[in-house]
This record gives C-alpha cells, structure tokens and sequence, in this order.
C-alpha cells in the first residue's frame, strides 16, 4: 500500500536499500546527529585499538530509520575491520549461530538486527561467546554425549532494537555500551537533505530542504525517501529543481501533512477517536481495526506520535491527547482523558 511505503521508516525494497547504501556515512566525523554516540563510540573505538582488541560490544535501540544498521558499517570502517550482517529472526538454530560466530576473524562486528527476536535456545550460545570468546555445544546424545569446547576469535557483537523492553535482561547486560537513539531535529534532518541532495545532484533551495526536513518524522530515512519523491514530482512538473512549492506539492500528493503525519498516522488516531471514543485502548484492538499489524503500529506509529505528544500511552492503553484532536480538527465530545493521563504512570 502506498501510504505505509512513504511513512515507513522500515527499507521498502532494493531500490530503497541501495540509496540507504550509497547514503551512508562510513566515518565517525561524517555522522550527523547522535553526537552523544558518536563521542562515547571515539573514546571505546580509540581505546580499543590503543590495546588492540575488539571494541566492546554495543547495542543500539530505538525506532526504525535512524541510523542503527549506518553505526555497525561506521564501527566497522573505524576499527578497519569487517562486518558481518544478520538478524534474530534469520538465526532460527544454535547450529545457525554457531556457523557465524566460527567464521569470524579477529576483530570483526557482528551485527545482528532485531536482536530481541533470538530465541531463547540460540541465546544460550551468545552469553559464553560474547564473554569469553567460545562457544561449548553438545554432540551425541545419552551415554556418549560430550561438550566440545570451541575458542572463537574476539569480535564485537552490536545489537539492535527496536523494543529495548522485550530484551532478556542476561543479554542486555552483557553490552557494554548501550545507546537509546531519539528522533532527530528539524536541523540535523535539514544537513542530512542538503548532503542527500548534493550527493544525488538535486538543485535545491533553503525553503524547500526546510520543508522536507520539517515534514520528515524525525526520521533520516523518510527525509532521504522524500527528497527523492519531490526530485521525481520537480522533474516532471518542473525543471528538476527543488522549490518550496514544489516540495509543498509532491509532498500533499502524497498524503504528508504539516507535521510529516500520512494517511496511516491519521488514520490511527481516527480510529481511537470514532470507534473508541479517543481511548484508552489496546494496540491490539486498534490493530484490527486497521487491518494493520500490531507490530508496524507498535514499532513504526507510535513513536512519533507519542514524540509530538498526539497520544498517550499507559497501562490501560492509547488516548488521543487534546493536540491529537486539534491536529485532525475534531472535537472530543467529552472530555479528554488522554490530556490528563498520570505521566508518572509507567507505560505498560
Ligand atoms: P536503521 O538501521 O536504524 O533502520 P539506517 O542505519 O538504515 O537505520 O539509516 C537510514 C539512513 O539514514 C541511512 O541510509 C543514512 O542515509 C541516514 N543516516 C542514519 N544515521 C546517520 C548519521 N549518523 N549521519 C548521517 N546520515 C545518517
């Protein structure tokens, strides 16, 4: 559907991934953004080849499209060492796992994606390998069983998340940097279109990259994704070059509004407001009322929407705040629960 291709802060497809590909800052002083990161990530990387060994393992969270996946290459082009991609869901065995780890050389990063998807049968094999650099597995069965004893060579393992919260705590503690990535702003986004936009050879002016910034999620992935939507609308409608307008267009044809919400953004709140009476309700219910996955609303909705304070989350479920009525010029017809939620109450 198209309108959770342009929100979707998750790739799209190949075509999508190559331009991530080619966008990808490779060295620490080229990141953009994360400057808390990137200055903890230049003290462990310098230490480490200070001593030479691996660099301590690290894991990133936060939502998707912000820049996990370019940290592993980054790391990796700074340690000078090579970097071996996966993620939970594709490692379904230990054998899966132990083939990876028995193939590293000295010093590579594993990256493995969706880390909290292992399950719990391979994870028994990352806490020796991640501590002492071996895997022990067992081979026949009854009175012949035994343990061997494989050494692996040190690596660096960089996990990462999009739900800190459904990591088993023995696997959480085990890194030794741990690293919450926020949606960016408006500013950061605006350096990350105009380096997009020379990258690409796209002429632009200030409003326009404003515009698209502004309009982006807080998300580098959805401004690089929009950029070359309004390249593709200005070449046709007209001379290639990015204007204020133009953008303004290309961008209303696809649904985005003021605040960078698409249909599905929308739709969402609609939903808690017209069937649920603005809340609280479970994600699951909203999630078949959409006919979407709970894990797209959970993962790639819901952040941004709690981010601009649209709706709250507790223990009970989601209300659609004030500013989530106003946004869709509704007005609540009783008063707003969600406005008055309880900050101190922990969400679920
Ligand atoms: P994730 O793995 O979290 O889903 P990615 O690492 O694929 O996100 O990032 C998506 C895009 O955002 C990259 O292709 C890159 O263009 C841009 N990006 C991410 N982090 C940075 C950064 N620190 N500096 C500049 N651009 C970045």
């Amino acid at each position: 559907m198209a309108r959770q291709k342009i929100i979707s802060s998750q790739s799209t497809g190949p075509e999508d991934e190559q331009l991530n590909i080619t966008l990808r800052p490779t060295m620490l002083d080229e990141c953009i953004g994360t400057a808390e990161l990137v200055a903890k990530l230049k003290i462990a990387i310098t230490a480490a080849r200070q001593r030479g060994e691996p660099m301590e393992h690290v894991m990133l969270h936060g939502p998707p499209g912000l820049g996990k996946t370019t940290m592993a290459y980054v790391i990796a082009n700074e340690m000078g060492a090579s970097i071996k991609v996966t993620s939970g869901p594709a490692i379904s065995r230990p054998s899966d796992l132990i083939g990876i780890l028995t193939n590293l050389q000295a010093g590579d990063v594993l990256f493995i994606d969706e880390i909290h998807r292992l399950s719990p049968a391979v994870e028994e094999y990352i806490y020796p390998a991640m501590e002492e650099f071996k895997v022990d597995f067992v081979v026949d069965s009854g009175m012949h069983s035994r343990t061997i004893n494989l050494p692996l060579k040190p690596f660096t393992l960089l996990g990462a998340t999009t739900r800190a919260g459904l990591l088993s705590p023995p696997l959480r503690t085990r890194f030794g940097i741990q690293h919450h990535l926020t949606f960016w702003t408006p500013e950061d986004l605006g350096r990350r279109v105009r380096m997009s936009a020379r990258m690409l050879n796209i002429a632009y002016d200030e409003p326009a990259v404003e515009q698209i910034a502004r309009r982006a999620r807080g998300t580098p992935r959805i401004a690089n994704r929009l950029l070359r939507r309004c390249r593709d609308y200005a070449q046709v409608k007209g001379d290639g070059r990015l204007t204020e307008p133009m953008v303004q267009a290309a961008l209303d044809l696809e649904g985005i509004d003021q605040l960078g919400l698409d249909e599905l953004d929308r739709a969402f709140l609609r939903t808690v407001i017209d069937i649920y009476r603005g809340g609280p309700v479970g994600i699951e219910a909203v999630a078949a009322t959409l006919g979407e996955e709970t894990d797209t609303l959970v993962d790639v909705v819901e952040p941004y929407l709690l981010q601009i304070g649209m709706i709250a989350r507790t223990r009970r479920g989601r209300s659609v705040t004030i500013r989530g009525y106003d946004h869709l010029g509704v007005k609540p017809a009783a008063p707003v629960e969600g406005a008055l939620f309880d900050p101190s109450e922990p969400p679920e």
